[in-house]
C-alpha cells in the first residue's frame, strides 16, 4: 500500500510538472508540443491510476483537451455562481461553480457566529 503511494505521487509530481511545460508552449503558441505535453500527462495519469491534480484538471477542455489559458485559447465568463470558460478551439463550454474552488475550510478561525 504504502509504495503505491509513493508511485502515485511521484506520477502526479510527472503530471504537474508536464502541465507546467505544457502551459510554457502554450503560451509561446506551440500548440502541438503543449497538446504533446498533455497527452503524455493524462497517459501518466492512466498508467499509474493517479489522478490529474484537480486545479489542473479544471484548465483542460473536457473534449480536445486543450490547456486552456484564459485570453489566448479560452474564454472565461462569470454568470451568477457560475464560471463559464469556452474553449476557442472546438467551441466546448465549461461550467463550474463560482466559488466552491477550494476545499471547505471549517477549521479557519471559527467565526461564525
Ligand atoms: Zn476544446
Amino acid at each position: 500500500m504504502k509504495r503505491r503511494r509513493r508511485i502515485e505521487d511521484l506520477a502526479v509530481q510527472r503530471i504537474e510538472r508536464l502541465f507546467e511545460l505544457a502551459e510554457a508552449e502554450a503560451r509561446d503558441e506551440r500548440e502541438q508540443r503543449s497538446k504533446r505535453y498533455i497527452e503524455l500527462a493524462r497517459a501518466i495519469g492512466m498508467r499509474y491510476r493517479a489522478r490529474i491534480p484537480k486545479p489542473l484538471k479544471m484548465r483542460l477542455c473536457k473534449r480536445c483537451y486543450a490547456l486552456l489559458i484564459p485570453g489566448r485559447n479560452a474564454r472565461v465568463r462569470l454568470r451568477g455562481d457560475y464560471m463559464t470558460t469556452t474553449c476557442l478551439r472546438c467551441g466546448q463550454q465549461m461550467r463550474r461553480p463560482y466559488k466552491a474552488s477550494r476545499a471547505p475550510s471549517s477549521r479557519r478561525g471559527g467565526k461564525e457566529k
